[in-house]
């Protein structure tokens, strides 16, 4: 059975007070059926850990180095991450290729120190708005696919976020259909390197202005497992009505 799975991606969003959203999350969704989990800054993480033990809510960050310890001013490392009892961390994420120019072989390297410190990794990939319009999507992706991902035994030491770079923080989406198609195409890339067995069991996310109102008709695609979210988890109703979305959502 594939896990279904609600991220938040907080960004560099929140401060303490912002806690407290996670606290009520936890108690709302003490019976999920689903994963959920909270991604805030990493200055969050060890009190959001705290809040979030003894309850089905798990706590990830929003990047990690490749190295476990020295020389990197400002980084954090996967075994740090671990060590304050975040269990999953983004890496590649949109915003980070653009602003630091990390490239394929980089988040290779940061997902590999991830699942080496036995956290999961969520590892975005996603086609650019010039991309779409020469229509290399499918290309793009499986690119990204193959030069991001590392290997795995298991299938919960990975998940993947189809985010199309246009779609982040734009309130535009592709159409369902744009939507199956990668997701159906990455399922099958992932059949071929991993067998049907692991491949089959693997999360895929759709991330990209998921909000209260799409929700319910993204996690309706097949091939779709649940959503990285954005702004839209920054309001923990309108996060906790895409977690009922896709509580609601066939299995
Ligand atoms: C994201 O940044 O991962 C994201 C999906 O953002 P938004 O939901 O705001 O588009």
């Amino acid at each position: 059975m594939q896990r279904k799975l609600a991220v938040a991606n907080w960004k560099m969003n929140g401060t303490i007070e912002k806690l407290q959203d996670i606290e009520s999350l936890t108690k709302i969704h003490q019976q999920s059926q689903v994963g959920i989990v909270i991604c805030p800054p990493a200055t969050l993480i060890y009190q959001a850990v705290q809040i979030t033990n003894n309850s089905n809510l798990q706590i990830g960050g929003q990047n990690c180095h490749y190295d476990t310890s020295g020389p990197y001013t400002g980084d954090i490392s996967a075994d740090m991450l671990n060590n304050l009892g975040a269990r999953y961390v983004i890496i590649g994420h949109s915003e980070r290729r653009n602003s630091y120019d990390e490239q394929n072989e980089d988040v290779y390297a940061r997902a590999t120190a991830a699942i080496n410190c036995n956290l999961t990794v969520i590892v975005c990939v996603g086609e650019t708005a010039k991309q779409k319009k020469q229509n290399i999507t499918l290309d793009v992706v499986v690119t990204q696919l193959k030069e991001c991902i590392p290997n795995i035994q298991d299938a919960r030491q990975l998940v993947i976020a189809y985010e199309p770079v246009w779609a982040i923080g734009t309130g535009k989406i592709p159409t369902i259909n744009q939507i199956h198609l990668v997701h159906s195409h990455m399922r099958k890339q992932l059949n071929k390197r991993f067998g049907s067995e692991i491949a089959s069991q693997i999360c895929l996310l759709y991330g990209g202005s998921v909000n209260p109102h799409n929700a319910t008709d993204i996690f309706a695609i097949p091939d779709v497992d649940g959503a990285l979210v954005g702004n839209s988890s920054l309001f923990s109703q309108d996060f906790s009505s895409i977690i009922v979305a896709l509580e609601s959502s066939k299995f």
